[in-house]
């Protein structure tokens, strides 16, 4: 019984809410105004292992609004200090950050593989991805350019200089559990802002390691706070409080609509990812093992659980029953188990709601007309995975393009290979779903390859690589359902966290009207 109330506790539809922490298992505070401070009621929840569900790595604040009220308000006080604080003399706080974050990389590592699933290499993978975003972005702290330009008018200068937005919520998803954060936190802060943020309640461990490293680092009490805690309470309580300027989510769709519908209500700027429905496209003249490890690493990396998982594979009739015979043998072959053994190739899935949702995904696959359960298809429940969130790794193929597993998101171990007769079929395929972050196409033909390129209407395309393996330095983000325009990373997000300010100065001593007057001797 404890085991399965345990269990529970990963189940973000029914909180596990404990007033009174037991003495064995660490308890965790909320982070303001350079404070650690419980939540205001005192209430916290449990982060759990989900390879091990009777691991509680520890118990976090179930913040509500007054936390998030106080986060705020530090926030505020905050504000003049940092955002006055020259833009080098920050970046010079967030490259000690990047030091703090190589030091402790293995430990952060482990950490996140206990409480999110994710193997150890990736979660490496996760952590070195906050160490590129921070060298990266407060590189920018030197740069934040703005430009000149000439103005109409003689004895006047005119100029564009970027301005920190002000107070930011930063709301995260658990799949990426330090680097969304810190595509977030950098860039927000090299700008002057300050933040409150929010990581997802199934993995806020690797935000307070996060967050401590930024205390660490020396970045002043009330910059950064941070609130641990659920989407319906804590979250929607920065999504409505009225002096956070900016809302920037990650997640999923469905939740990106109501952050989005209440920031229009009180006109905050807002900036959305969420959910993706990725795709390869495999030609007749691929290398077709290339491609299968591509697959094999978009579709079961993460164990699915990527907003850029290669969750449809659309294959050249000519290759598609080689090409499915070798995913499915090389499949099979793959090792299940806990993230933190180095055997393991795929990790459990993040919590018991998943498992329900990939499962009757995975029913819906089955059920529908034409489509083949090629391999997997089942939880994992004795011996070493009895205490865990294990679904073997799971390959359909025959898939039409209109099926349900073909078009909805399941973020899970499973994956769709979908026959096409020729690039035009495969391309109106790949972009006939609602979703638009992530493509690839494995090819020899350059023309091909360009051809897929131009037509993809895609955040991001790969040639010859999988779905996966975004850099810092590159725009990152989606169309169509995937975001609202915005792109984190690379120098474009600059743009989401700072506000353009043009400025005009007169030193004719004289009124000068723009589009009015005319110079002299021109006319
Ligand atoms: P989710 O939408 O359930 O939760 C994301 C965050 O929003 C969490 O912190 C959650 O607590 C919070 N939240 C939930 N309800 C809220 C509400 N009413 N108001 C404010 N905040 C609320 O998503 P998830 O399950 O954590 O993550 C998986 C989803 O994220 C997938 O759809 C995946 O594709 C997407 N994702 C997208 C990207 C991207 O860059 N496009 C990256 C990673 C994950």
């Amino acid at each position: 019984m404890a085991q399965a109330k345990k269990a529970l506790a990963k189940n973000r539809s029914k909180p596990q809410v404990q007033r009174h922490a037991r003495a064995s298992v660490k308890n965790f505070n909320n982070y303001i105004g350079g404070k650690w401070v419980q939540s205001e009621s005192g209430e916290v929840f449990e982060n759990i292992n989900p390879a091990d569900t009777q691991d509680v790595i520890g118990r976090f604040p179930l913040s509500t609004a007054a936390d998030v009220n106080a986060a705020v308000n530090a926030a505020q006080q905050a504000y003049d200090g940092w955002r006055n604080t020259p833009a080098p003399r920050r970046a010079e706080i967030l490259f000690r950050l990047g030091e703090i974050l190589i030091r402790n990389k293995d430990r952060f590592a482990a950490d996140m593989t206990r409480e999110m699933g994710k193997v150890l290499k990736e979660t490496g993978g996760d952590v070195q991805e906050a160490i590129d975003c921070t060298y990266y972005t407060a590189g920018e702290g030197r740069r934040l350019h703005g430009f000149t330009t000439p103005a109409e008018m003689p004895d006047k200068f005119a100029m564009c200089v970027r301005q920190p937005v002000g107070l930011c919520g930063l709301i995260t998803p658990w799949n990426f559990p330090m680097a969304i954060p810190s595509w977030k936190l950098i860039p927000a802060l090299v700008c002057g802002n300050t933040v409150v943020i929010k990581p997802a309640e199934d993995t806020p461990l690797s935000t307070y390691n996060l967050v401590q490293a930024c205390e660490e680092a020396g970045i002043a009490p009330g910059v950064v706070n941070l609130v641990t805690g659920y989407g319906e309470n804590a979250g929607a309580a920065i999504t409505n409080h009225p002096a956070l300027r900016l809302i920037s989510f990650t997640g999923s769709t469905e939740t990106g609509r109501i952050v989005a519908s209440a920031c229009a209500e009180r006109n905050a700027i807002c900036s959305l990812e969420m959910g993706g429905k990725n795709v390869i496209i495999v030609m007749d003249d691929a290398d077709i093992d290339l491609a299968i490890e591509g697959a094999l690493w978009g579709a079961f990396g993460t164990s699915g659980q990527r907003c850029t998982a290669s969750s449809r594979l659309v294959v050249h009739k000519k290759v598609y029953k080689q090409f499915s015979r070798k995913l499915v043998e090389r499949t099979k072959a793959l090792r299940i188990g806990n993230g933190a053994d180095p055997k393991t190739d795929v990790g459990p899935v993040i919590n018991a709601d998943a498992v329900k949702k990939i499962m009757k995904y995975i029913e819906i696959g089955e059920q529908e007309d034409g489509a083949t359960l090629a391999c997997g298809g089942k939880r994992l429940t004795r011996g070493e995975y009895a205490r865990g969130y294990f679904i073997e790794p799971t390959v359909f193929t025959d898939v039409a393009p209109d099926m349900r597993i073909a078009q909805e998101e399941i973020f899970g171990p499973v994956t769709a290979v979908i026959p096409t007769k020729s690039l035009d079929e495969a391309v109106e395929i790949a972009n006939g779903v609602r979703y638009g972050l992530s493509a690839a196409i494995y090819t020899r033909d350059v023309n091909r390859a360009f051809r897929a390129m131009n037509d993809m209407y895609t955040g991001i395309f790969y040639v010859n690589a999988s779905t996966i393996g975004a850099e810092v330095h590159l725009p990152f983000g989606g169309t169509k359902a995937t975001g609202n325009g915005h792109r984190e990373a690379g120098t474009q997000v600059l743009d989401i966290f700072s506000e353009w300010k043009s400025i005009y100065v007169d030193y004719s001593g004289k009124l000068q009207r723009a589009q009015i007057d005319t110079v002299e001797g021109i006319g």
